[in-house]
């Protein structure tokens, strides 16, 4: 990884991720340009980086062009919980396939090396199980979930072709699904949900029999994975960033039950259309080349350090 101290854009940064990215580059000595419109963003997430010197927060939506002289852009802007891309789902194909067009354009001019957000969800229900970069997925193109899932496939093409026609120096990563502090009480997704129906004594709200997997990865795990991918020079990706560990929803909401102590029941609601049945990332390429990276906090420990945290929330 490269020693030198870089301005570095994030589009997002506002967000979950986002925020805890702009940690991360800024404890590791970069200047930190963070770009977000605030659909799903909060300005507390990144409330304790305002007024550094090396840090600056810009409202604008990446829909829109925008022009920064930066060394390195990741880009992060999309909403990412299914009720809220479902929210406006015309505005979520625009934002990733114009928010790709637009910093890739960017990266094209400024040289700079530009890192996509990309999903497990370009995998939809998967037919092959653990999913390996190689599979080219099965998604719906016309569902509920289409407009995410089929926005970041596309926003894949682009990077890959503004890569092969412009030789636009990119790295992709495929994030399997991330929890942590600063996810949004109201986020929708299933970890935050849980939580904040067990503080709040709520029943939690299993969607379908429960029996749906999905595997959980820790925040810190996460973009550990994002800054080692983003400054090798061995492989553009796309590669699969996740934690391994499959667990259905039912397992989840019986863990977030016993770590909270709450007497909250569990209830049964109607399975959203498209809904993934399995979900678990092949991490083989990943641990050869981001030098030999593996996911490091275990579900019930980092669902440990997230309760914590929501307990200040609601
Ligand atoms: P998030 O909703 O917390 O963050 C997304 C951020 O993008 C928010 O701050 C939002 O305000 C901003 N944004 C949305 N549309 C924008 C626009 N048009 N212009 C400018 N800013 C805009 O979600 P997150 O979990 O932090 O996700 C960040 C990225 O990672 C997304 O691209 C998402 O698709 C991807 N991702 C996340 C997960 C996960 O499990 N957290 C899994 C797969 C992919
Ligand atoms: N889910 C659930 N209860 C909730 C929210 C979600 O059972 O309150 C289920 C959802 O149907 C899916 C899984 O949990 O099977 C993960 O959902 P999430 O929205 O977190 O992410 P994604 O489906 O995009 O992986």
């Amino acid at each position: 990884m490269s020693n030198l101290a870089m301005r570095i854009l994030v589009t997002g940064g506002a967000g979950f991720l986002g925020s805890h990215l702009c940690d991360r580059l800024l404890k590791d000595g970069h200047e930190v340009i963070a770009l977000d419109n605030f659909f799903t963003g909060r300005k507390t997430n990144i409330a304790h980086l305002l007024g550094r010197p090396d840090f600056e927060l810009v409202r604008h939506d990446v829909i829109d062009p925008y022009k920064f002289e930066v060394d390195q852009i990741y880009n992060l802007a999309c909403p990412a919980s299914p009720p809220h891309y479902q929210y406006n789902a015309i505005k979520t194909v625009k934002t990733s396939v114009m928010g790709a067009i637009n910093c890739l354009g960017l990266a094209k001019r400024t040289r700079a090396r530009v890192f996509q957000a990309s999903t497990s969800e370009v995998y939809g229900d998967p037919a092959i199980h653990p999913q390996p970069e190689s599979y080219w997925g099965n998604v719906n193109p016309i569902g509920i979930r289409s407009c995410y899932d089929e926005g970041k496939r596309v926003a894949e093409t682009l990077f890959m072709d503004y890569h092969r026609q412009n030789e636009v120096d990119i790295r992709i990563v495929r994030i399997f699904n991330t929890y942590g502090p600063r996810m949004h009480p109201n986020d929708g997704r299933v970890v935050s949900n849980f939580i904040v129906q067990a503080l709040k004594g709520e029943d939690l709200t299993i969607y379908g029999d429960g029996l749906q997997t999905r595997s959980f990865c820790y925040v810190d795990d996460l973009i550990e994975g994002f800054v080692r991918l983003m400054n090798q020079d061995a492989v553009t990706g796309p590669i699969n960033i996740g934690n391994p560990g499959e667990f259905t929803m039912l397992q989840l909401a019986e863990l977030t039950l016993k770590l909270t102590g709450s007497a909250s029941k569990i209830v049964h609601r109607p399975l959203p259309g498209d809904d993934p049945k399995q979900r678990r990332p092949d991490i083989t390429l990943a641990q050869k080349h981001l030098n030999n990276w593996s996911p490091t906090v275990a579900l019930e420990e980092g669902l440990g350090r997230t309760i914590a945290y929501f307990r200040t929330q609601v």
